[in-house]
Protein backbone atom coordinates (compact mmCIF):
# COMPACT_ATOMS: atom_id res chain seq x y z
CA UNK A 1 0.00 0.00 0.00
CA UNK A 2 1.13 3.20 -0.94
CA UNK A 3 1.11 6.73 1.27
CA UNK A 4 -0.20 8.62 -0.85
CA UNK A 5 -3.12 8.48 -3.99
CA UNK A 6 -3.16 11.67 -5.74
CA UNK A 7 -5.87 12.11 -8.87
CA UNK A 8 -4.63 14.71 -10.80
CA UNK A 9 -1.33 15.44 -12.08
CA UNK A 10 -1.81 19.47 -12.60
CA UNK A 11 -0.09 22.13 -10.37
CA UNK A 12 -1.81 21.25 -7.68
CA UNK A 13 -1.21 17.55 -7.83
CA UNK A 14 2.46 17.94 -8.53
CA UNK A 15 3.02 20.54 -5.73
CA UNK A 16 1.47 17.92 -3.45
CA UNK A 17 2.78 15.08 -5.08
CA UNK A 18 6.59 16.79 -4.75
CA UNK A 19 6.08 18.04 -0.95
CA UNK A 20 4.50 14.22 0.39
CA UNK A 21 7.64 12.65 -1.73
CA UNK A 22 10.26 14.95 -0.26
CA UNK A 23 9.04 14.08 3.00
CA UNK A 24 10.02 10.19 2.58
CA UNK A 25 6.96 9.21 1.67
CA UNK A 26 5.48 6.66 -1.68
CA UNK A 27 3.02 8.56 -3.89
CA UNK A 28 1.09 7.61 -6.97
CA UNK A 29 -0.38 9.82 -9.04
CA UNK A 30 -3.60 9.02 -11.33
CA UNK A 31 -4.46 11.19 -14.38
CA UNK A 32 -6.07 10.77 -17.62
CA UNK A 33 -3.99 13.17 -19.68
CA UNK A 34 -1.29 11.32 -21.86
CA UNK A 35 1.35 13.85 -19.70
CA UNK A 36 1.64 16.19 -16.65
CA UNK A 37 0.84 19.68 -16.68
CA UNK A 38 -3.15 20.03 -16.24
CA UNK A 39 -5.78 21.70 -17.85
CA UNK A 40 -3.50 24.86 -17.79
CA UNK A 41 -0.11 23.25 -19.29
CA UNK A 42 -1.46 21.20 -22.33
CA UNK A 43 1.93 19.39 -23.82
CA UNK A 44 2.93 18.64 -27.49
CA UNK A 45 2.10 14.52 -27.59
CA UNK A 46 5.65 13.25 -26.20
CA UNK A 47 6.36 11.77 -29.68
CA UNK A 48 6.76 15.15 -31.19
CA UNK A 49 10.18 15.14 -29.12
CA UNK A 50 9.53 18.04 -26.98
CA UNK A 51 10.01 18.22 -23.62
CA UNK A 52 7.92 21.52 -22.78
CA UNK A 53 5.30 23.35 -23.96
CA UNK A 54 4.40 27.20 -23.59
CA UNK A 55 4.34 27.58 -20.28
CA UNK A 56 3.34 32.01 -20.10
CA UNK A 57 2.85 33.54 -18.00
CA UNK A 58 3.30 30.91 -15.21
CA UNK A 59 7.74 30.89 -14.84
CA UNK A 60 7.28 28.50 -12.11
CA UNK A 61 5.83 25.48 -14.47
CA UNK A 62 9.03 24.53 -16.02
CA UNK A 63 10.40 23.41 -13.06
CA UNK A 64 7.80 22.16 -11.32
CA UNK A 65 6.92 19.85 -14.24
CA UNK A 66 10.76 18.29 -14.12
CA UNK A 67 10.71 17.91 -10.73
CA UNK A 68 7.89 15.89 -10.92
CA UNK A 69 8.71 13.81 -12.97
CA UNK A 70 12.20 13.21 -12.22
CA UNK A 71 11.39 12.53 -8.74
CA UNK A 72 12.03 8.89 -7.88
CA UNK A 73 9.26 8.04 -5.35
CA UNK A 74 6.57 9.36 -7.25
CA UNK A 75 4.82 6.90 -9.73
CA UNK A 76 2.52 8.61 -12.16
CA UNK A 77 0.22 6.69 -14.30
CA UNK A 78 -1.29 8.44 -17.46
CA UNK A 79 -4.15 7.79 -19.69
CA UNK A 80 -5.89 6.72 -16.59
CA UNK A 81 -9.49 7.23 -15.21
CA UNK A 82 -10.13 7.52 -11.36
CA UNK A 83 -13.85 6.31 -11.78
CA UNK A 84 -14.71 5.82 -7.65
CA UNK A 85 -13.84 5.71 -4.44
CA UNK A 86 -14.07 2.37 -3.05
CA UNK A 87 -14.07 2.62 1.05
CA UNK A 88 -11.86 0.22 3.00
CA UNK A 89 -14.43 -2.79 1.41
CA UNK A 90 -12.68 -5.87 3.27
CA UNK A 91 -12.22 -4.16 6.90
CA UNK A 92 -8.24 -4.34 6.10
CA UNK A 93 -6.00 -3.47 8.58
CA UNK A 94 -4.76 -0.67 8.79
CA UNK A 95 -7.61 0.75 6.89
CA UNK A 96 -6.58 1.42 3.16
CA UNK A 97 -8.56 3.98 0.76
CA UNK A 98 -9.02 2.29 -2.54
CA UNK A 99 -9.37 4.10 -5.83
CA UNK A 100 -10.92 2.26 -9.01
CA UNK A 101 -9.05 3.24 -12.06
CA UNK A 102 -9.26 2.19 -15.41
CA UNK A 103 -5.42 2.17 -17.23
CA UNK A 104 -5.05 1.69 -20.67
CA UNK A 105 -4.11 -2.13 -18.98
CA UNK A 106 -7.36 -2.91 -17.95
CA UNK A 107 -9.11 -1.63 -14.22
CA UNK A 108 -6.77 -1.56 -11.17
CA UNK A 109 -7.19 -0.65 -7.68
CA UNK A 110 -4.57 2.01 -6.01
CA UNK A 111 -4.60 1.15 -2.44
CA UNK A 112 -3.16 4.43 -0.18
CA UNK A 113 -3.07 5.30 3.46
CA UNK A 114 -4.40 8.80 2.33
CA UNK A 115 -6.47 9.99 -1.06
CA UNK A 116 -5.93 13.89 -2.67
CA UNK A 117 -8.14 15.23 -5.33
CA UNK A 118 -6.83 17.70 -7.33
CA UNK A 119 -9.05 17.11 -10.13
CA UNK A 120 -9.16 20.29 -11.42
CA UNK A 121 -12.26 22.28 -13.31
CA UNK A 122 -13.76 21.96 -16.40
CA UNK A 123 -15.79 24.92 -18.79
CA UNK A 124 -18.64 26.16 -17.46
CA UNK A 125 -21.62 24.93 -19.80
CA UNK A 126 -24.10 27.48 -21.38
CA UNK A 127 -27.20 26.16 -22.64
CA UNK A 128 -29.57 28.26 -25.53
CA UNK A 129 -30.48 27.16 -28.60
CA UNK A 130 -27.70 25.62 -31.21
CA UNK A 131 -25.14 24.83 -28.49
CA UNK A 132 -24.95 21.60 -29.02
CA UNK A 133 -24.31 22.53 -32.84
CA UNK A 134 -20.71 21.63 -34.28
CA UNK A 135 -18.81 24.41 -34.02
CA UNK A 136 -19.85 25.46 -30.99
CA UNK A 137 -17.16 25.16 -28.47
CA UNK A 138 -15.84 25.78 -25.10
CA UNK A 139 -13.14 28.12 -25.16
CA UNK A 140 -11.01 25.56 -23.00
CA UNK A 141 -11.45 23.28 -25.68
CA UNK A 142 -10.65 25.51 -28.42
CA UNK A 143 -7.43 26.03 -26.43
CA UNK A 144 -6.55 22.72 -25.72
CA UNK A 145 -6.31 21.78 -29.50
CA UNK A 146 -4.33 24.63 -30.16
CA UNK A 147 -1.67 24.70 -27.54
CA UNK A 148 -1.38 20.41 -27.25
CA UNK A 149 -1.91 19.51 -31.16
CA UNK A 150 -1.33 23.02 -32.56
CA UNK A 151 -4.47 22.76 -33.82
CA UNK A 152 -6.71 25.16 -35.15
CA UNK A 153 -10.25 24.91 -34.79
CA UNK A 154 -11.30 27.12 -38.04
CA UNK A 155 -10.39 30.22 -39.61
CA UNK A 156 -13.34 32.89 -38.69
CA UNK A 157 -13.90 31.89 -35.03
CA UNK A 158 -16.13 34.34 -32.58
CA UNK A 159 -15.38 34.39 -28.84
CA UNK A 160 -18.09 35.23 -26.30
CA UNK A 161 -18.51 35.26 -22.58
CA UNK A 162 -17.12 36.86 -19.83
CA UNK A 163 -13.75 34.98 -18.24
CA UNK A 164 -10.61 36.78 -19.13
CA UNK A 165 -9.55 33.19 -20.77
CA UNK A 166 -10.94 34.78 -23.54
CA UNK A 167 -8.34 37.72 -23.95
CA UNK A 168 -5.64 35.39 -23.38
CA UNK A 169 -6.98 32.67 -26.23
CA UNK A 170 -7.63 35.93 -28.54
CA UNK A 171 -4.21 36.57 -28.17
CA UNK A 172 -3.08 32.92 -28.88
CA UNK A 173 -5.54 32.09 -31.51
CA UNK A 174 -4.19 35.62 -33.13
CA UNK A 175 -1.09 34.28 -33.23
CA UNK A 176 -1.77 31.11 -34.96
CA UNK A 177 -3.26 33.34 -37.62
CA UNK A 178 -7.29 32.79 -37.13
CA UNK A 179 -9.36 35.70 -37.64
CA UNK A 180 -11.58 36.55 -34.69
CA UNK A 181 -14.57 37.80 -35.61
CA UNK A 182 -16.20 39.23 -32.71
CA UNK A 183 -15.20 39.16 -29.16
CA UNK A 184 -18.50 39.45 -27.38
CA UNK A 185 -18.48 40.13 -23.47
CA UNK A 186 -21.74 39.55 -21.21
CA UNK A 187 -19.95 42.53 -18.72
CA UNK A 188 -19.05 45.51 -19.26
CA UNK A 189 -15.48 46.76 -18.88
CA UNK A 190 -13.94 47.12 -15.06
CA UNK A 191 -14.81 50.69 -14.74
CA UNK A 192 -12.03 53.02 -12.42
CA UNK A 193 -13.95 51.93 -8.99
CA UNK A 194 -13.55 48.07 -9.62
CA UNK A 195 -9.76 48.64 -10.89
CA UNK A 196 -8.65 50.35 -7.99
CA UNK A 197 -10.37 47.34 -6.03
CA UNK A 198 -8.50 45.33 -7.89
CA UNK A 199 -4.78 47.14 -7.34
CA UNK A 200 -3.67 44.92 -4.16
CA UNK A 201 -4.01 41.81 -6.17
CA UNK A 202 -0.99 43.09 -8.65
CA UNK A 203 2.30 42.49 -6.31
CA UNK A 204 3.03 39.23 -7.11
CA UNK A 205 1.02 38.41 -10.36
CA UNK A 206 2.52 40.94 -12.57
CA UNK A 207 3.30 38.52 -15.23
CA UNK A 208 -0.07 37.51 -15.70
CA UNK A 209 -0.84 41.22 -16.22
CA UNK A 210 1.69 41.51 -18.53
CA UNK A 211 -0.28 38.76 -20.47
CA UNK A 212 -3.42 40.20 -20.41
CA UNK A 213 -1.84 43.70 -21.52
CA UNK A 214 -0.10 42.21 -24.48
CA UNK A 215 -3.31 39.78 -25.51
CA UNK A 216 -5.14 43.01 -25.17
CA UNK A 217 -2.68 44.96 -27.12
CA UNK A 218 -2.71 42.40 -30.12
CA UNK A 219 -6.55 42.42 -30.08
CA UNK A 220 -6.35 46.58 -30.93
CA UNK A 221 -3.64 45.55 -33.72
CA UNK A 222 -5.87 43.00 -35.61
CA UNK A 223 -8.65 46.25 -35.05
CA UNK A 224 -10.89 42.91 -33.56
CA UNK A 225 -14.52 44.16 -33.03
CA UNK A 226 -15.22 43.84 -29.35
CA UNK A 227 -18.71 44.25 -28.23
CA UNK A 228 -19.76 44.88 -24.65
CA UNK A 229 -22.82 43.66 -22.93
CA UNK A 230 -24.19 40.98 -25.07
CA UNK A 231 -24.53 37.15 -25.14
CA UNK A 232 -24.95 34.56 -27.53
CA UNK A 233 -28.38 33.53 -27.59
CA UNK A 234 -28.87 31.52 -30.23
CA UNK A 235 -26.81 29.35 -32.75
CA UNK A 236 -28.01 28.19 -36.51
CA UNK A 237 -25.86 26.04 -39.00
CA UNK A 238 -26.14 27.56 -42.26
CA UNK A 239 -24.03 25.05 -44.85
CA UNK A 240 -20.73 24.26 -43.11
CA UNK A 241 -20.93 28.00 -41.07
CA UNK A 242 -22.83 28.73 -37.90
CA UNK A 243 -24.92 31.48 -37.88
CA UNK A 244 -25.11 33.31 -34.54
CA UNK A 245 -26.97 35.90 -32.85
CA UNK A 246 -25.82 38.19 -30.38
CA UNK A 247 -28.01 40.21 -27.57
CA UNK A 248 -28.11 43.02 -25.58
CA UNK A 249 -27.99 42.47 -22.11
CA UNK A 250 -28.33 44.78 -19.43
CA UNK A 251 -25.76 45.06 -15.86
CA UNK A 252 -27.52 41.81 -14.44
CA UNK A 253 -27.41 40.28 -18.00
CA UNK A 254 -30.88 40.34 -18.46
CA UNK A 255 -31.86 40.61 -22.37
CA UNK A 256 -32.99 44.23 -23.27
CA UNK A 257 -33.88 43.53 -27.23
CA UNK A 258 -31.55 44.88 -29.82
CA UNK A 259 -29.75 41.85 -31.52
CA UNK A 260 -27.06 41.05 -33.94
CA UNK A 261 -26.34 38.25 -35.98
CA UNK A 262 -22.87 36.83 -36.85
CA UNK A 263 -21.23 34.32 -39.66
CA UNK A 264 -18.23 32.17 -38.03
CA UNK A 265 -16.84 28.51 -38.60
CA UNK A 266 -16.23 27.87 -34.79
CA UNK A 267 -18.08 29.85 -31.97
CA UNK A 268 -16.00 29.64 -28.30
CA UNK A 269 -18.05 30.08 -25.03
CA UNK A 270 -15.83 31.18 -22.28
CA UNK A 271 -18.39 32.31 -19.11
CA UNK A 272 -16.08 30.61 -16.80
CA UNK A 273 -15.46 27.10 -15.51
CA UNK A 274 -16.82 24.66 -13.16
CA UNK A 275 -14.59 22.91 -10.59
CA UNK A 276 -14.83 18.75 -10.85
CA UNK A 277 -15.99 17.38 -7.77
CA UNK A 278 -17.78 14.33 -8.88
CA UNK A 279 -15.09 11.75 -7.36
CA UNK A 280 -15.47 13.96 -3.94
CA UNK A 281 -19.16 13.62 -4.18
CA UNK A 282 -18.98 9.81 -4.81
CA UNK A 283 -16.28 9.92 -1.94
CA UNK A 284 -19.01 11.67 0.57
CA UNK A 285 -17.09 14.55 1.22
CA UNK A 286 -19.34 17.80 1.86
CA UNK A 287 -19.51 20.33 -0.80
CA UNK A 288 -20.63 23.87 -0.06
CA UNK A 289 -21.99 26.37 -2.71
CA UNK A 290 -19.35 29.29 -3.71
CA UNK A 291 -21.03 30.84 -7.08
CA UNK A 292 -18.14 33.04 -7.79
CA UNK A 293 -15.61 30.38 -7.11
CA UNK A 294 -17.60 27.93 -9.87
CA UNK A 295 -20.51 27.01 -8.24
CA UNK A 296 -20.38 23.46 -6.08
CA UNK A 297 -16.86 23.37 -4.34
CA UNK A 298 -15.37 20.82 -1.65
CA UNK A 299 -15.57 22.14 2.00
CA UNK A 300 -12.21 21.79 3.67
CA UNK A 301 -10.25 22.90 6.41
CA UNK A 302 -6.94 24.98 6.67
CA UNK A 303 -5.09 22.36 6.30
CA UNK A 304 -6.91 20.62 3.16
CA UNK A 305 -9.02 18.40 4.74
CA UNK A 306 -11.93 17.25 3.45
CA UNK A 307 -15.03 15.76 5.51
CA UNK A 308 -14.30 12.27 4.55
CA UNK A 309 -11.36 10.39 6.40
CA UNK A 310 -7.85 10.46 5.02
CA UNK A 311 -9.00 12.28 1.55
CA UNK A 312 -7.10 16.09 1.25
CA UNK A 313 -8.54 18.07 -1.97
CA UNK A 314 -6.68 21.12 -3.41
CA UNK A 315 -6.64 22.84 -6.33
CA UNK A 316 -9.96 23.94 -8.48
CA UNK A 317 -12.23 21.56 -6.69
CA UNK A 318 -11.49 24.20 -3.64
CA UNK A 319 -12.97 26.95 -5.69
CA UNK A 320 -11.74 28.03 -9.90
CA UNK A 321 -9.19 30.20 -8.27
CA UNK A 322 -6.27 29.50 -11.22
CA UNK A 323 -2.66 28.17 -11.42
CA UNK A 324 -0.89 29.48 -8.92
CA UNK A 325 -3.65 29.62 -6.24
CA UNK A 326 -3.67 25.63 -7.16
CA UNK A 327 0.27 25.38 -6.80
CA UNK A 328 0.09 27.08 -3.71
CA UNK A 329 -2.84 24.65 -2.31
CA UNK A 330 -1.68 21.82 -3.93
CA UNK A 331 1.89 22.64 -1.97
CA UNK A 332 -0.22 23.50 1.48
CA UNK A 333 -2.13 20.18 1.17
CA UNK A 334 1.11 18.23 0.62
CA UNK A 335 2.69 19.58 4.08
CA UNK A 336 -0.26 18.53 5.96
CA UNK A 337 -0.32 14.77 4.31
CA UNK A 338 3.05 14.76 5.20
CA UNK A 339 2.67 16.12 8.90
CA UNK A 340 -0.36 13.37 8.99
CA UNK A 341 1.76 10.70 7.86
CA UNK A 342 3.96 11.28 10.75
CA UNK A 343 6.60 13.61 9.40
CA UNK A 344 8.07 16.91 11.04
CA UNK A 345 7.23 20.07 8.72
CA UNK A 346 9.95 22.52 8.85
CA UNK A 347 8.27 25.65 10.63
CA UNK A 348 10.01 28.28 7.75
CA UNK A 349 8.55 26.18 5.03
CA UNK A 350 5.55 26.19 6.65
CA UNK A 351 5.24 29.69 7.22
CA UNK A 352 6.36 30.36 2.91
CA UNK A 353 4.01 28.17 1.96
CA UNK A 354 1.17 30.07 3.84
CA UNK A 355 2.33 33.33 2.54
CA UNK A 356 2.39 32.03 -0.74
CA UNK A 357 -1.27 30.76 -0.42
CA UNK A 358 -2.27 34.16 0.80
CA UNK A 359 -0.49 35.69 -1.88
CA UNK A 360 -2.65 33.85 -4.53
CA UNK A 361 -5.93 34.04 -2.24
CA UNK A 362 -5.71 38.14 -2.72
CA UNK A 363 -5.47 37.85 -6.55
CA UNK A 364 -7.69 35.18 -7.45
CA UNK A 365 -10.60 36.55 -4.67
CA UNK A 366 -10.69 39.95 -6.85
CA UNK A 367 -10.72 37.86 -10.19
CA UNK A 368 -13.23 35.49 -8.84
CA UNK A 369 -15.31 38.36 -7.85
CA UNK A 370 -14.51 40.91 -10.88
CA UNK A 371 -15.79 37.85 -13.05
CA UNK A 372 -18.70 36.17 -11.39
CA UNK A 373 -20.97 35.22 -13.87
CA UNK A 374 -25.26 35.55 -13.99
CA UNK A 375 -26.49 32.14 -13.68
CA UNK A 376 -30.16 32.95 -13.08
CA UNK A 377 -29.63 35.09 -16.28
CA UNK A 378 -27.57 32.73 -18.34
CA UNK A 379 -30.07 30.05 -17.86
CA UNK A 380 -32.97 31.93 -19.58
CA UNK A 381 -31.23 31.60 -22.61
CA UNK A 382 -32.60 27.92 -22.98
CA UNK A 383 -36.24 28.86 -22.13
CA UNK A 384 -37.10 27.57 -25.47
CA UNK A 385 -39.56 24.89 -25.80
CA UNK A 386 -36.84 22.76 -27.91
CA UNK A 387 -33.33 23.77 -26.47
CA UNK A 388 -31.55 20.50 -25.17
CA UNK A 389 -30.94 21.05 -21.92
CA UNK A 390 -29.19 17.40 -21.14
CA UNK A 391 -27.17 16.75 -24.48
CA UNK A 392 -26.34 12.59 -23.04
CA UNK A 393 -30.14 12.30 -22.77
CA UNK A 394 -31.31 14.37 -25.12
CA UNK A 395 -33.75 16.50 -22.77
CA UNK A 396 -35.17 18.97 -24.23
CA UNK A 397 -36.65 22.19 -22.02
CA UNK A 398 -40.19 21.16 -22.79
CA UNK A 399 -39.67 17.72 -21.01
CA UNK A 400 -38.38 19.65 -18.24
CA UNK A 401 -40.95 22.45 -17.72
CA UNK A 402 -43.84 19.98 -18.01
CA UNK A 403 -42.31 17.97 -15.12
CA UNK A 404 -41.92 21.01 -12.85
CA UNK A 405 -45.80 21.90 -13.80
CA UNK A 406 -46.89 18.55 -13.31
CA UNK A 407 -45.22 17.49 -9.93
CA UNK A 408 -44.55 20.16 -7.31
CA UNK A 409 -43.18 17.80 -5.63
CA UNK A 410 -40.13 18.03 -7.55
CA UNK A 411 -37.84 20.91 -5.77
CA UNK A 412 -34.05 19.39 -6.45
CA UNK A 413 -32.28 18.71 -8.94
CA UNK A 414 -31.69 14.85 -7.77
CA UNK A 415 -35.61 14.42 -7.94
CA UNK A 416 -35.84 16.11 -11.63
CA UNK A 417 -33.49 13.83 -12.33
CA UNK A 418 -35.33 10.69 -11.47
CA UNK A 419 -38.55 12.22 -13.36
CA UNK A 420 -36.44 13.10 -16.65
CA UNK A 421 -33.67 11.26 -16.93
CA UNK A 422 -31.24 14.74 -16.90
CA UNK A 423 -28.08 13.93 -15.82
CA UNK A 424 -28.01 10.48 -15.97
CA UNK A 425 -25.98 10.15 -19.25
CA UNK A 426 -22.34 9.76 -19.96
CA UNK A 427 -21.43 13.08 -18.43
CA UNK A 428 -23.33 12.63 -15.17
CA UNK A 429 -24.44 15.82 -15.26
CA UNK A 430 -21.60 17.78 -15.81
CA UNK A 431 -23.13 19.63 -18.64
CA UNK A 432 -26.82 20.16 -17.24
CA UNK A 433 -27.04 20.15 -13.77
CA UNK A 434 -26.31 24.43 -13.32
CA UNK A 435 -29.45 24.99 -15.95
CA UNK A 436 -31.46 22.14 -13.95
CA UNK A 437 -31.15 24.26 -10.84
CA UNK A 438 -32.07 27.40 -11.96
CA UNK A 439 -34.83 26.05 -13.51
CA UNK A 440 -36.16 24.87 -10.24
CA UNK A 441 -34.80 28.20 -8.61
CA UNK A 442 -36.99 29.78 -10.79
CA UNK A 443 -40.45 27.23 -10.68
CA UNK A 444 -40.18 27.25 -7.03
CA UNK A 445 -39.13 30.73 -5.92
CA UNK A 446 -35.98 29.17 -4.28
CA UNK A 447 -32.17 29.95 -4.93
CA UNK A 448 -29.98 27.71 -7.27
CA UNK A 449 -28.10 26.21 -4.16
CA UNK A 450 -31.14 25.32 -2.40
CA UNK A 451 -32.25 23.45 -5.75
CA UNK A 452 -29.05 21.36 -4.90
CA UNK A 453 -27.10 18.98 -7.38
CA UNK A 454 -26.48 15.71 -8.80
CA UNK A 455 -25.19 12.57 -6.54
CA UNK A 456 -22.20 10.78 -7.75
CA UNK A 457 -22.35 7.28 -8.33
CA UNK A 458 -19.35 4.85 -9.44
CA UNK A 459 -18.33 4.77 -12.05
CA UNK A 460 -17.77 8.87 -12.05
CA UNK A 461 -16.74 8.81 -15.79
CA UNK A 462 -17.71 6.64 -18.38
CA UNK A 463 -15.38 3.23 -18.55
CA UNK A 464 -15.58 -0.25 -20.24
CA UNK A 465 -17.76 -2.95 -18.09
CA UNK A 466 -14.49 -4.70 -18.04
CA UNK A 467 -12.83 -2.30 -15.96
CA UNK A 468 -15.06 -3.39 -12.98
CA UNK A 469 -14.52 -7.10 -14.03
CA UNK A 470 -10.88 -5.85 -13.57
CA UNK A 471 -10.67 -4.17 -10.26
CA UNK A 472 -12.18 -7.55 -8.61
CA UNK A 473 -9.84 -9.58 -9.86
CA UNK A 474 -6.77 -8.15 -11.02
CA UNK A 475 -3.95 -7.24 -8.89
CA UNK A 476 -3.34 -3.73 -7.48
CA UNK A 477 -1.53 -1.33 -9.76
CA UNK A 478 2.08 -1.53 -10.35
C1 LIG B 1 -9.68 23.46 -20.69
C2 LIG B 1 -9.16 24.43 -19.68
C3 LIG B 1 -8.27 25.45 -20.05
C4 LIG B 1 -7.77 26.34 -19.10
N1 LIG B 1 -6.93 27.35 -19.49
C5 LIG B 1 -6.53 28.25 -18.57
C6 LIG B 1 -5.70 29.36 -18.93
O1 LIG B 1 -5.33 29.54 -20.07
N2 LIG B 1 -5.31 30.23 -17.96
C7 LIG B 1 -5.68 30.05 -16.65
O2 LIG B 1 -5.28 30.83 -15.78
N3 LIG B 1 -6.45 29.00 -16.28
C8 LIG B 1 -6.91 28.12 -17.20
N4 LIG B 1 -7.72 27.12 -16.83
C9 LIG B 1 -8.04 26.99 -15.42
C10 LIG B 1 -7.05 25.93 -14.91
O3 LIG B 1 -7.76 24.75 -14.73
C11 LIG B 1 -6.32 26.26 -13.65
O4 LIG B 1 -5.78 27.52 -13.68
C12 LIG B 1 -5.24 25.23 -13.26
O5 LIG B 1 -4.90 24.35 -14.29
C13 LIG B 1 -5.76 24.47 -12.10
O6 LIG B 1 -4.85 23.52 -11.66
P1 LIG B 1 -5.35 22.20 -10.93
O7 LIG B 1 -4.14 21.43 -10.57
O8 LIG B 1 -6.31 22.54 -9.85
O9 LIG B 1 -6.21 21.42 -12.01
P2 LIG B 1 -5.90 20.96 -13.50
O10 LIG B 1 -4.75 21.65 -14.07
O11 LIG B 1 -7.19 21.03 -14.19
O12 LIG B 1 -5.49 19.43 -13.31
C14 LIG B 1 -6.43 18.45 -12.95
C15 LIG B 1 -6.04 17.15 -13.60
O13 LIG B 1 -6.88 16.13 -13.08
C16 LIG B 1 -7.14 15.20 -14.09
N5 LIG B 1 -8.38 14.49 -13.72
C17 LIG B 1 -9.57 15.02 -13.36
N6 LIG B 1 -10.44 14.04 -13.05
C18 LIG B 1 -9.79 12.88 -13.23
C19 LIG B 1 -10.16 11.51 -13.06
N7 LIG B 1 -11.37 11.15 -12.62
N8 LIG B 1 -9.23 10.55 -13.35
C20 LIG B 1 -7.98 10.90 -13.78
N9 LIG B 1 -7.57 12.18 -13.95
C21 LIG B 1 -8.47 13.15 -13.66
C22 LIG B 1 -7.26 16.02 -15.35
O14 LIG B 1 -6.95 15.25 -16.49
C23 LIG B 1 -6.22 17.14 -15.12
O15 LIG B 1 -4.99 16.85 -15.74
C24 LIG B 1 -8.19 26.21 -17.77
C25 LIG B 1 -9.08 25.19 -17.40
C26 LIG B 1 -9.57 24.32 -18.34
C27 LIG B 1 -10.57 23.27 -17.90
Amino acid sequence: MRDLAIVGAGPAGMAAALAVAEAGFSVTVIDEQARAGGQIFRRPPEAWGERHGNYRPYPWARELIEHFEDHPAIEAHFRSTAFGVLHDRDGAEPAALELAVNTPNGGRRVASRRLLLATGAYDMPVAFPGWTLPGVMTAGAVQSLLKSQKLLVGKRVMLAGSHPIQLILAGQLLDAGAEIVEISLARDLPGLFEMAKALPAIPGHVSIFAEALRAMAKIARHRVPVSRRTVVSEARAIDDRLEVRLSRVDAEWVRSGEDHVVEVDVLALGYGFSPSTELARQAGCALCWNSAGGGWTVSHDAEFRSSAPDIFVAGEPTGVAGAERAWAEGHMAGLSIAASLGATVDPSTLTRAKRRLASAARFSTVMQTMFEPHRAALAELSCQEDTVICRCEEVRNKRIEAALAGNPFIQSANALKLECRSGMGPCQGRYCEGTIAARIAKARGASIEQSGRFNAHLPVKPVPLAAYRDIANEPEIS
